[in-house]
């Protein structure tokens, strides 16, 4: 099926809830928009650059994850595809008429990314879709994995169909804490094992820069907890996507805080200097409690990092831009616009000076 009109690519139309992938897909609100299937505006942001589609099935994700709107514990409280994710609806769209699209006029989008559920048809379908994907577009492929139910021969077939990043949403920065919320803790199946043995065979497979990991800040962690990981990462040759914790609607931690911002913007910028400025997480200090004291640089070498607005950006799979600028920029995923932890756009004045005050 064609998408062309004679007057360039026609309108994408929503479908109806409820369909099953891989004939259908959800997408995030902010790639709706960006793909011209739903009106409206984002806050000093006009587009995603990064395709964000979501697997969906009727019966819906079967973990139980306690941060996440699309947990099983609210199967009797909303259909599946109407659940909020990471802040936002995720309307539904026909996944052939989203690639003839993107095929066709790739607009803004410099990155799509594949995000697998816990559901028994997940790796098949994930295959299905990269591979029509890859026949039709050169826009570059993200995996977010699930890896729950995945193997090694699984990683080996989506590199093989030529995705371009393996992503693993580890999400808790623990053992204890990967089981409270994701694991046992929730009568979920996710184990922290798994979760790096999959790792392991993708560093292997895709190799250096082509791995990532997501790690939530905000679950009940210590900063050294969540710069270990960064640190564990980049010396695998992997990026550290940060979120900033969201008390998600209808998630079992609906009714938790989101991290104070001050503690939230000295670990993005932690984050920022090991992976981008060559700064070990020897030199950094903690105090007694796990809190970071000290990022390891002098002021002078600090601030220009810190003016440059880059360590405040939203951290995901790199863009066409600049490594460390993500085309993953997801508006307003982690905080609401009026409190904005990820910047998905380059801060502004107005931004900077909010974000010192926080950092102060
Ligand atoms: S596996 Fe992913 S989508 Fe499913 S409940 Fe957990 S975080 Fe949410």
């Amino acid at each position: 099926m064609s998408c062309l009109s004679e007057t360039g690519p026609v309108r994408l139309k929503l479908a109806p809830p409820g369909g099953r992938s891989p004939e259908f897909v959800q997408v995030s609100t902010a790639a709706a928009i960006s793909l011209g299937a739903l009106p409206g505006r984002m806050h000093r942001c006009g587009t995603t650059q990064c395709l964000n589609l979501l697997l969906t099935y009727p019966e819906g994700c079967r973990a139980n994850c306690s941060y996440c709107g699309l947990a099983r514990h609210r199967d009797d409280e909303v259909g599946y595809a109407d659940r909020n994710f990471i802040r936002v609806d995720w309307p539904t769209l026909r996944l052939d008429e989203v690639i003839h699209r993107v095929a066709a006029a790739p607009g803004p989008f410099e990155r799509m990314c594949i995000s697998m559920i816990t559901h028994p048809r997940a790796e098949a379908d994930t295959l299905d879709i990269l591979r029509h994907w890859v026949a039709a577009s050169t826009v570059p492929v993200s995996i977010l994995s699930n890896p729950t139910t995945m193997e090694r021969t699984d990683v080996r077939a989506l590199a093989d169909a030529g995705a371009d990043i393996f992503t693993v949403a580890l999400d808790a920065a623990t053992a204890g804490l990967f089981a409270e919320h994701r694991g046992k803790g929730r009568r979920s199946p996710h184990s922290w094992r798994k979760y790096w043995e999959v790792f392991g065979h993708a560093r292997e497979i895709f190799g250096p820069s082509r791995i990532g990991m997501h790690v939530i800040v905000g679950l009940g962690e210590t900063d050294h907890d969540i710069l270990q990981i960064c640190r564990d990462l980049h010396e695998a040759g992997g990026h550290s996507h940060l979120f900033c914790f969201f008390p998600e609607r209808g998630s079992l931690l609906a009714h938790r805080s989101a991290p104070p911002r001050a503690r939230w913007r000295r670990l993005q910028l932690a984050r920022y200097l090991l992976e981008y400025a060559g700064v070990p997480f020897s030199a950094m200090r903690f105090d007694d409690a796990g809190g970071l004291a000290d990022f390891g640089l002098p002021a002078s070498e600090l601030e220009p990092i810190v003016a440059s607005g880059l360590p405040f950006r939203t951290s995901g799979c790199p863009g066409a831009e600049r490594p460390d600028v993500s085309a993953c920029n997801r508006p307003y995923g982690d905080s609401p616009p009026s409190d904005i932890a990820s910047f998905p756009y380059p801060p502004h004045d107005d931004d900077m000076a909010l974000i010192r005050s926080q950092l102060a």
